[in-house]
């Protein structure tokens, strides 16, 4: 039976006609699948009894399962899920003030190599169905709900595992799911889609328009970039900048360049100026991340006051620049850093809910 969160608004509508029933029906069930989130159709209270015996009878309803949790002490909480089929994919809740911005999954695994991450270095498995990565927030929201955290979960970046444009379809049809107005309503200034870039796919910012692009630069020159993002770097950085250019943004927005420092390889003032040079006629605000090495991964941490000095040169530039302090957000930016780890020892050791490592 074919999983009901995987259908968009419209196919839900398409499907309650095909069975039966009103149009006006798949707004309530809309609502209880993604607002409410219910588990179970029979909890479906004001939807007829036939029609959720029948709803029960000829679809599932399957969220992920939260196979381990993490909290660290800065009260980032990661949730490592088992999907229907085994695999196993984190998100992050990342904390705010009074609410929490969510890293969500988009692939098992990334095509896309980045010799930094550990994700990168897992290869590919498979990609995420729409549903799957929408899911994530359902489960995130109850387990908030039910562990006493008030807050709710307010924005959401697609930065953990997966590289979004190469699975546009499911994250397009993600997006619509999370958006929708009857649900969870996550408007386009509350979703960032954290991209390394794919070329002859970047006009889905433009077209599309449901989220915000944040590219992950992460090096000054194409030499630095091959040796980082060999998968990325196949699109000259030069090529890439001109396309950043040449983005329709609104009259406030500008594009979020992500740069994560890596010590002795792209964290010296020599490459801030090179990475000044690059972006001086790109409309962006850069979002500097010091690097957490990863289990089985050469790269080391910047030193402190190099990445100072770093972010003071962007600044005298005139460049608006965010430097990630948390440990927590710096692994969830850091985009698959967690997965190894986490699954290394979901393999090893057995389920164990609500532990806290203090190290994210
Ligand atoms: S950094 Fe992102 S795009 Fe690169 S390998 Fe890791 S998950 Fe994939």
């Amino acid at each position: 039976m074919q999983n009901i969160l995987e259908l968009t608004y419209p196919e839900l509508e398409s499907a309650v006609q095909a069975m039966g029933h009103q149009g006006f029906r798949a707004r309530q069930l809309w609502k209880w699948l993604w607002r409410s989130g219910v588990r179970e159709f029979s909890a479906m209270s004001n939807i007829a009894k036939d029609f959720r015996e029948q709803l029960t009878r000829e679809w599932s309803l399957v969220w992920p399962e939260v196979h381990e949790v993490q909290t660290s002490s800065d009260g980032t909480i990661k949730l490592l899920l088992r999907l229907a089929d085994g695999a196993l994919v984190e998100t992050v809740l990342i904390p705010d003030k009074d609410r929490y911005t969510q890293c969500l999954s988009c692939q098992i695994g990334c095509p896309m190599g980045c010799t930094f991450c550990s994700t990168g270095l897992m290869g590919f498995t498979r990609n995420m169905t729409a549903g799957e990565i929408a899911a994530q927030v359902l489960v995130a929201r109850e387990y908030l709900r039910t562990h006493g955290l008030a807050q709710n979960v307010k924005n959401l970046v697609y930065m953990g595992m997966g590289e979004p444009l190469t699975n546009w379809d499911a994250v397009k049809r993600s997006l619509s799911i999370l958006s929708h107005s009857e649900g969870m309503e996550f408007s386009r200034r509350r979703i960032t889609l954290s991209t390394c870039a794919i070329k002859g796919k970047m006009d889905v910012f433009d077209a599309e328009g449901l989220a915000l692009p944040a590219i992950s630069l992460h090096a000054p020159t194409q030499e630095i970039r091959e040796s980082l993002m060999p998968g990325a770097a196949r699109w000259p950085i030069d090529e890439l900048i001109a396309a950043l250019q040449g983005m329709e943004l609104k009259a406030r927005e500008r594009v979020t360049i992500e740069y994560i420092l890596i010590k002795g390889v792209n964290d010296s003032l020599q490459h801030a100026r090179q990475l000044v040079r690059l972006l001086s006629h790109l409309k962006c605000k850069i979002n500097l991340i010091a690097y957490n090495p990863g289990p089985g991964i050469a790269y080391a941490a910047p030193e402190h006051e190099d990445v100072l000095a770093f972010e003071e040169l962007l600044r005298k530039k005139g460049f608006t620049v965010t430097l990630r302090k948390s440990k927590g957000q710096d692994i969830a930016a850091a985009c698959g850093q967690l997965k190894t780890e986490a699954l290394g020892r979901a393999n090893s050791t057995s389920s164990e809910e609500g532990r806290s490592n203090g190290t994210a």
